[in-house]
């Protein structure tokens, strides 16, 4: 059957591009593998900051998904999916084409929440897909305006120090405490760099509606303007919640230990996408999910006995503070400067380095 593979992986995500890259460099799994990817290349998030801050260049912070598939000897077809069918193990592609598979893996990460929006005068940028963002920032730049960016965690502020200084004005909305779950540490330093590049911050206040060019928490107005970034929590793809997968009441992937959708155990999912009691929704813990995958993957697919995740309790967060610098949050440990910031871009020069073959 021509439409027919024996695996396929859908989403060029952390979790994917590691267990290409494992396949390229050790065993891959027997049969008819492909990946399928929105696009041609796989951004790197945690570059973005630097992107955008005008540290690094576009080239320096995405993956090219061609060689390292053919390196892996894997397929890759370029087309966003549009629906997935879990019972029949089917795959609906935009461009019109449909593909089933003996397995599948997910790791098409997540949206970003949007507060719902009453007329068309604030026009609203998601910081994700970053491709779509990205034309539209510099389309924005071009005339640069006051900027609300909604979301107080990691992204949020990244992103808010990376652009102070670009736009005439800047306030950051969380609905609770800036960098909520990480250090009181890293949060006073967080704060205080905000404050120095004269970023308006304004914690528990939970954005709930948009009205023509005004945000509104509760009934209170509290920002007007017409641009506003989105970076708030991550928001579940609305085709897996149609998909017959079991999802969590926010619409992720509910898996197993071993990584497999339970009652679909045909299916695994990873990353963002996948909810699992521990793993949080952030890049490093996709990352540690691959090797995991790429042995379960393979073990599947020769009928061999499957590995379980164990995510780990703490993770170490390096943010990105703009001009070079980076503050490090470890074990309610908590530090900043510009040593922190070369650590952070070697440790991420490295992530795309190993995945350029
Ligand atoms: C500005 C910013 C900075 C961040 N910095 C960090 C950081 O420093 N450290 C950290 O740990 N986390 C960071 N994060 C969070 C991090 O981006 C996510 O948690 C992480 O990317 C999740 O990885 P993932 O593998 O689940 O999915 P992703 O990396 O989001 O990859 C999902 C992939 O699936 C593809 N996809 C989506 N829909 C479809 C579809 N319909 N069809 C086909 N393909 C599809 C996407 O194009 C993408 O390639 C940051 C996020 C942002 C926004």
């Amino acid at each position: 059957m021509p439409n027919h593979y024996d695996l396929l992986l859908i989403g060029a995500g952390h979790a994917h591009l590691g267990v290409l890259r494992r396949w390229a460099l050790l065993e891959r799994p027997p049969g008819r593998i492909a990946l399928l990817s929105a696009g041609p290349a796989a951004w790197y998030s945690g570059m973005l900051p630097g992107l955008l801050a005008g540290r690094h260049n576009p080239a320096d912070c995405q993956v090219e998904l061609q060689p390292l598939c053919r390196a892996a000897k894997v397929e890759l077809i370029v087309s966003p999916v549009a629906s997935l069918s879990a019972p029949q193990q089917r795959v609906q592609l935009e461009d019109g084409r449909s593909l089933s598979a003996s397995w599948l893996s997910l790791n098409v990460g997540a949206r970003v929440a949007c507060p719902p929006q009453q007329g068309e005068a604030m026009q609203l940028l998601a910081v994700k897909p970053f491709d779509a963002f990205l034309n539209r920032w510099q389309q924005w730049q071009a005339e640069p305006q006051p900027l609300a960016i909604l979301g107080g965690g990691a992204a949020g502020v990244e992103l808010a120090l990376a652009l102070a200084g670009q736009v005439p004005q800047l306030a950051l909305f969380c609905a609770g405490p800036l960098l909520d779950g990480l250090s009181a540490g890293v949060r006073l330093r967080a704060l205080g760099h905000l404050r120095q590049r004269g970023v308006l911050v304004r914690e528990y206040c939970p954005i709930e509606r948009i009205e023509g060019d005004c945000l509104l928490s509760g009934a209170t107005p509290v920002w007007r303007g017409q641009r506003l970034l989105l970076a708030s929590g991550a928001q579940a793809l609305p085709w897996l919640a149609h998909s017959g997968l079991g999802c969590d009441e926010q619409g992720f992937v509910l898996i197993a230990p071993t990584l497999q959708s339970y009652g679909h155990p045909t299916i695994f999912a990873v990353g963002d996408c996948a909810s699992l009691p521990g793993a949080r929704k952030s890049g490093v813990y996709a990352v540690r999910q691959a090797p995991v995958l790429a042995a379960n993957l393979n073990a599947a697919l020769r009928g061999l006995p499957l590995k379980r995740y164990h995510p780990q309790r703490q993770s170490l967060a390096l943010l990105a503070t703009g001009d070079g610098g980076a503050l490090l949050d470890w074990h309610g440990y908590s530090a900043g400067g510009q040593f922190y910031g070369r650590w952070k871009d070697y440790l991420d020069r490295g992530f795309i380095q190993r995945h350029r073959l």
